[in-house]
């Protein structure tokens, strides 16, 4: 090993030490802190997040890559490292030039808007956050400047959560799920409904939490490197392969939206566990690209666990916990998890008309960042589309415009992902059953495990290095397509509702 590079180990070690201090101090906030404590966490994190920000684009980092992307610097390097070195690269061109007091400034928005956003949703509050959504989208636009003056601020943020998917892409798959799922939902909305009331009672949460892990272990997440907290919103943070962190959130009265929450965040959890092993410490230790992280969690939530088949080994162990279970027959079960109704909160939607909630938020962020609209557009704009697409509207902000958190967060850009996620699941669920022949069977007989596993072995071990798009198109053979998902959809829900 070089001297530079032996160098340059050491002092990338320190900047990963402070963003997994930061990444621990965050789940701290959003997990077991008080209330009070939470300023100084937020002086904290951003602390660490600024001092980690300072190491990437200093001088002395800019040195380091120059040199070690010389001929024979780069030769002697591990792959790992190649890769990693022209990655860390990439981002310090891009973030050299964004001050750093404007950074800090930054993150301390960001971390104050999430909990504006809090109390502005407990309250339907929408106009003590308007200013805070309008600073962040301003500074998002100042920071993109900074960061490439070339590109079309928009289309720089997309490509952060999933780099190869253009927009005229996203824009022709979103087209063509518009144009086959707004009349097939409104067919199948049309049906007789079943009886949902059955399903609400009282649900002790310990013994939720025991069926949440319960599950998480079923589809193969290790316990022994991970642990499963509260938080308000189900999340997941992986400070390293070996210490993933997910959060699940109860409801007493109901227990099918815990248990979805959970699988989907088990999804992202496997994926975090199972990179490679020599990516371990590297900037490659885990995917950035929500689109592909998306695609792994959505494919546990929906394609496995709200398949028939996926209850048939276990479901013996909800009516176990639950007594209330005890008259519910699993067909019952599996109408109630897909059933699909015109709803105005994202997270609660079924799979099939989730895909309207993500292309309202989508359209309304493209026109946002054009500048064709104003922040105070939004409700209204907010309300068109819910109307053109699913028929209803919302009767006040906290069931619209303010039930996410990702906006106060500064994550514009990334709802695209869940539905492009969900795109390539369409994708990967023909080629499984290539490889693995029918799922159906697979889950019947209680082996989700060998799914788990191809995943592990075609998506998870490199998918961290590689780009997403280019991932998925090569293992599956094929341009990204919304049509294996549509065909999905049609068979699965034409069969339940007989349309
Ligand atoms: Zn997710």
């Amino acid at each position: 090993m070089s001297q530079i590079f032996s160098e340059f180990l050491e002092y990338y070690k320190e900047i990963k030490r402070y963003e997994e201090t930061a990444g621990i101090i965050s789940w701290e906030l959003h997990t077991e802190a008080s209330q009070k404590a939470s300023d100084n966490l937020i002086e904290l994190q951003s602390f660490y997040e600024g001092r980690a920000f300072e190491m990437s684009t200093c001088d002395k980092m800019g040195d380091y890559l120059y040199k070690l992307l010389s001929d024979d610097e780069y030769e002697s390097m591990p792959r790992e490292w190649q890769l990693s070195v022209k990655k860390l690269k990439r981002e310090y061109e891009e973030n050299k030039n964004i001050p750093l007091e404007f950074y800090k400034e930054y993150s301390k928005t960001v971390a104050k808007a999430e909990d504006v956003w809090q109390n502005a949703k407990r309250n339907n509050d929408l106009d003590s956050f308007m200013p805070y959504l309008e600073k962040i989208t301003d500074n998002l636009k100042e920071m993109c400047s900074y960061r490439r003056p070339d590109k079309n601020p928009y289309d720089l943020l997309l490509s952060d959560n999933e780099k190869g998917m253009e927009r005229e892409q996203i824009d022709k798959i979103f087209e063509e799920i518009k144009k086959e799922l707004i009349p097939f939902v409104k067919k199948i909305t049309e049906k007789n409904q079943p009886d949902r009331r059955k399903f609400t009672g009282h649900f002790d949460i310990n013994k939720q939490k025991e069926l949440s892990v319960f599950l998480l272990e079923y589809i193969g997440f290790n316990m022994d490197a991970g642990i499963l907290a509260e938080s308000e919103h189900p999340f997941t943070s992986g400070i390293t392969r070996d210490d993933v962190r997910l959060t699940n959130h109860y409801d007493e009265t109901n227990i099918i939206n815990p248990i979805f929450s959970i699988i989907h965040e088990g999804g992202h959890g496997i994926f975090e566990q199972n990179s490679d092993a020599k990516y371990f410490g590297t900037p490659l230790s885990s995917c950035s690209y929500m689109g592909l992280h998306e695609s792994q969690s959505r494919f546990y939530e929906n394609i496995l666990g709200r398949n028939i088949n996926f209850w048939k080994p276990i479901y013996y162990k909800i009516k176990e916990l639950f007594p209330q279970y005890e008259n519910i027959k699993l067909e019952e079960f599996y109408r109630e998890i897909n059933h699909v109704e015109r709803g105005l909160i994202r997270i609660d939607s079924d799979e099939v008309t989730y895909c309207f909630h993500i292309i309202i938020r989508y359209e309304i962020e493209r026109e946002l960042f054009e500048g064709n609209i104003r922040i105070s557009d939004i409700p209204k704009l907010w309300r068109e589309k819910m109307n053109e697409y699913l028929g209803i509207e919302p009767s006040d902000d906290a069931k619209g415009v303010l039930q996410d958190s990702h906006w106060s967060g500064g994550a514009f850009g990334y709802f695209p992902s869940y539905l492009i996620g969900s795109v390539y699941d369409g994708m990967l669920y023909e080629r499984i059953e290539e490889e693995l022949g029918s799922i159906d069977k697979i889950l019947s007989e209680g082996n989700i495990k060998d799914i788990t596993r191809w995943l592990n072995e075609n998506i998870h071990r490199e998918g961290t290095s590689a780009q997403p798009k280019e991932l998925i198109e090569t293992l599956c053979k094929r341009e990204v397509s919304a049509k294996p998902l549509i065909k999905y959809f049609k068979k699965k829900y034409g069969e339940l509702y007989g349309v």
